[in-house]
């Protein structure tokens, strides 16, 4: 195979290292964090040399937050750690594909390089949806490199978003089944009504996902 760049093609990204997976292995745990709070899995760390100065999962159900990004939480608690506003030449590595969102505060704290694992066919910003990075008049600073653990990253949304939706259809059938119940025990018209409602509060929460970053 002949990889001869030609003049107008784009820099090749770095290979991804050892050191990449180890710290998208801490980006990974903090995701599991996110999980156990019942957020979408995403997790993120911000990483200075080879130290890791602050790290976020995502909650933006909890926080009552649309900005609670796995990203924005890690870059905010790095801000607060080196008292600066701005963290050039350190790393974010985050096992989804940053938003919009998220690629503007990165390129305003002038973060020298994103790593990500998963692509986000959704909102991914960096050239799943669109390339905020590619845009030369937006992006000085910030090279990114994609992929890293990718299918690790990647099943640990699909495996959330499939425990979520079994975990619906069991409450939707649950509550069919005791609205069969109460309808064949010929129960007072008010208690079927009030089961009826409960089945359609499970529907609705059926949908209330952040919707965003479910890939496919
Ligand atoms: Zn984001």
């Amino acid at each position: 195979m002949i990889d001869t760049p030609t003049p107008d093609e784009s820099p090749v990204p770095p290979p991804v290292s050892e050191r990449d997976r180890r710290f998208m292995a801490l980006a990974q745990a903090a995701a599991e964090e996110a999980r156990a709070a019942g957020e979408v899995p995403v997790g993120a760390v911000l990483v200075r040399g080879d130290e890791v100065i602050a790290k976020g999962f995502n909650h933006p159900i909890g926080a009552h937050d649309p900005s609670a990004h796995a990203e924005m939480i890690a870059l905010r608690a790095a801000a607060q750690a080196v008292e600066n506003y701005r963290l050039p030449g350190c790393e974010l590595y985050v096992t989804l594909e940053p938003c919009l969102m998220c690629a503007g505060a990165i390129m305003h704290a002038r973060v020298a390089r994103v790593v990500f694992g998963a692509r986000d066919p959704k909102t991914g910003a960096c050239g799943s949806v669109v390339d905020a990075f590619a845009n030369p008049q937006l992006n000085h600073h910030t090279t990114v490199t994609g992929g890293v653990l990718e299918t690790e990253c990647g099943d640990a949304l699909k495996s959330f978003f499939a425990e979520r939706r079994r975990a619906s259809r069991e409450a939707r059938a649950a509550a069919r089944s005791e609205a069969h119940v109460v309808a064949s025990s010929e129960a007072h018209p008010e208690v079927h009504v009030e089961v009826r409602g409960e089945a359609r509060a499970g529907d609705a929460d059926a949908h209330s996902e952040p919707g965003s970053v479910e890939p496919l």
